[in-house]
């Protein structure tokens, strides 16, 4: 969301939500109401160098501080759902082993941010938070079934059926990212360790990894020329070249929108859902641009390619619309689904 329309509390149906994304740079946090309205958000600092404890007590502060700007009392706001990067041990409320936040495994995140805020926390993976995020309030609003994967650093995936979303017995549910998509010997690494994984592919990294193969190996071209004259190599600079004609940065983008397509082709034939939706940092411009257009209906024709023919142009395929407040606005959503489902965990207070 580029623009961020705020509710005015008065305005606001009760009862209120918190959500909190936490990344390995940003703590994003939002109040929103019963519709998944937003009333105000606050953002700071990881400081993930400065260990678990010192970031849940800014998660826990993070919640006054809306709740103070929002001009209520912290326990006006019904539940928090915190949304943080995995793999989790969900029951525990645990990080099993996150990649950029060192020495956090096995803290207990989720009952020190309750402590800090004195109220109940709802714990879930940031993909899943964004995936029924846009499933509540963004473009997948209109649907009763979607997948979301997120393009970033990693790939991430969320699923949502309905009112479920999709954790799995051992909390590894909807992990598409760490699908296989090459079985092939020579297939790429995951950063998880395992060959031949959509994330190895279809990631920022991965894009990057295989721009650098190219130059190095001597190709030619725009951003070949960009990154032997020192410009630092990212999707970004990737992308521009893409839209000013070159050929190798245009066969990247395209070449990580086949594998995706490939990826969703896997994930509807296992759960048919009405929506697939691509969000995250790297959507080259998303439906704004041409070349973003150009990432979607690539997909779209790998996809069409290699699924049934009755399913072909059932499945919507499309961009998310929350942005970087999908994780936030969703988390909150999770939190306002186990309070009406009655599996809220009692507050730590
Ligand atoms: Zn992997």
């Amino acid at each position: 969301m580029s623009e961020r329309s705020l509710l005015p509390l008065a305005e606001a149906r009760r009862p209120l939500y918190a959500g909190v994304d936490l990344g390995g740079t940003n703590i994003k946090a939002a109040l929103v109401d019963d519709e998944g309205r937003l009333i105000v958000f606050h953002t700071e600092k990881t400081h993930v160098d400065r260990g678990p404890e010192d970031a849940a007590a800014r998660m826990g502060q993070s919640v006054h501080a809306l709740a103070h700007q929002a001009g209520i009392a912290t326990a006006d706001i019904t539940a928090v759902g915190l949304g943080s990067p995995g793999p989790l041990d969900l029951p525990a409320g645990t990080i099993v082993r996150a990649g950029n936040l060192v020495g956090w495994d096995n803290f207990p995140l989720r009952d020190r941010v309750s402590a800090h805020c004195g109220l109940p926390v709802t714990f879930a993976n940031d993909a899943n938070a964004a995936a029924y995020g846009e499933f509540w309030v963004g473009s997948g609003r209109d649907y009763d079934s979607l997948i979301l994967l997120t393009l970033g650093t990693g790939v991430g995936g969320g699923i949502i059926i309905g009112d479920l979303n999709i954790e799995g017995a051992h909390s590894h549910g909807s992990e598409c990212g760490h699908m296989v998509v090459d079985p092939a010997e020579t297939a790429r690494m995951c950063p998880c360790g395992q060959p031949g994984h959509l994330e190895a592919y279809c990631s920022a990294k991965s894009i990057v990894a295989r721009a650098e193969e190219a130059v190095a190996g001597g190709a030619t071209g725009s951003l070949a020329a960009a990154v032997r004259g020192g410009e630092k190599l990212t999707p970004i600079l990737i992308g521009r070249e893409a839209e000013n004609g070159d050929p190798l940065a245009t066969e990247l983008v395209m070449e990580t929108a086949r594998w995706l397509g490939i990826g969703i082709v896997s994930l509807v034939h296992a759960i048919d859902p009405e929506a697939v939706m691509i969000g995250g940092a790297m959507t080259f411009g998303g439906a704004r641009t041409p070349l973003g257009r150009a990432f979607l209906e690539r997909m779209h024709q790998e996809f069409r390619q290699r699924t049934f023919p009755s399913l072909a142009d059932k499945t919507a395929i499309g961009f998310a619309s929350l942005g970087g407040d999908a994780g936030s606005i969703g988390a909150a959503g999770l939190a306002r689904l186990a309070t009406r489902q009655g599996r809220n965990p009692a507050s730590a207070r």
